[in-house]
């Protein structure tokens, strides 16, 4: 068989961390394959899928700013893409065929399963705060989940009030100064907000309205333990970081990619922390 080649498409592309999720797991498994970075000028991703139909390369990760556009794109898409209204992996099949999937929803339900094993999303309620693409994902798969609410908080109420209407009666919109009513008596509390993003502008709930029992889950990894998942430990709830999610969405990418399973254990986490200058 020939090298299988994979990789992620976006712009920015440079941090991106899944060549070394991607590549760790490729050594690990001794795959004869690739996994490359590819940086698209911001309005060449029509072109750039365009031109990979029918080679060699199996698949790509999509990252900012091209997800919902890689889903526009595809021949094809997966349920969970299409309720998310955005794709993280496009497919490349020989006949010049495109499948879209969307493996964030995994990742995010696959980061409470290993580091909050007590949490279930059946067993009521959970917040999520914002409304952009991972979001949106984020509601998805927690209704598919079987979460019986998902209170969206969002600073802009129209886009959390958009992403509600494509869930009647499984998800609620919240604007911002309505954020403590939306935290009573949820099981979760998920950032799916860019606050916090390099340390910056830390996101400010009144997290001790929801139960103590509520897990609290960061899907910014840069920093891993931001200002929230601080404040969250401080008051003695179970955490959740983005890097698990991160590590979670990507496994059954390289599943599709190169035909394997991602290999276990946690020397992946351990290259990521290292990456992102945080001590295992
Ligand atoms: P978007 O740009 O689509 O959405 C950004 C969201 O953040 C919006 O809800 C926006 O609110 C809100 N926001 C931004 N700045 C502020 C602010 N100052 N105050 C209040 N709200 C604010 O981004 P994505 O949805 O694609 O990504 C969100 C975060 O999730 C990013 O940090 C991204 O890195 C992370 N992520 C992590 C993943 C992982 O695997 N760990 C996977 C996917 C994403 P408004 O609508 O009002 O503008």
């Amino acid at each position: 068989m020939s090298r299988l080649i994979a990789g992620v498409a976006g712009n920015p592309v440079a941090h991106s961390l899944s060549p070394l999720i991607h590549g760790e797991w490729i050594a690990a498994t001794g795959i004869d394959g690739s996994y490359e970075r590819f940086l698209v000028s911001l309005d060449g991703f029509a072109a750039f899928v365009a031109s990979r139909r029918g080679t060699d390369l199996r698949g790509v990760n999509i990252t900012i700013p091209f997800k919902e556009q890689a889903l526009a794109l595809a021949d094809d898409a997966d349920a969970t893409a299409l309720a998310a209204g955005a794709a993280n992996v496009l497919l490349f099949s020989t006949d010049g065929r495109v499948t879209a999937r969307n493996t964030d929803g995994i990742g995010l339900l696959a980061a409470f399963a290993d580091q909050a094993p007590a949490f279930s999303p059946k067993a009521g309620p959970i917040a999520v705060i914002g409304a952009g693409g991972a979001a949106k994902g984020a509601v998805a798969a927690l209704v598919a989940a079987g979460a019986p609410q998902v209170r969206i908080v969002n600073r802009t109420l129209a886009r959390a009030e958009a992403i509600a209407a494509a869930f009647p009666g499984r998800a609620r919109a919240f604007s911002w100064e309505e954020a403590e009513a939306a935290l009573v008596g949820v099981g979760a509390v998920i950032n799916a907000t860019s606050r916090g993003l390099n340390g910056v502008d830390d996101l400010d709930l009144p997290l001790e309205a929801a139960p103590l029992t509520a897990v609290a889950m960061d899907m910014v990894y840069k920093p891993l333990r931001t200002g929230f998942l601080k404040i969250a430990k401080a008051q003695g709830r179970t955490v959740v970081d983005g890097l698990s999610m991160l590590i979670g969405q990507a496994r059954p990418s390289f599943e599709a990619f190169y035909g394997r399973p991602a290999p276990n254990g946690s020397k992946v986490r351990d290259i990521c922390l290292k990456a992102l200058g945080e001590a295992p």
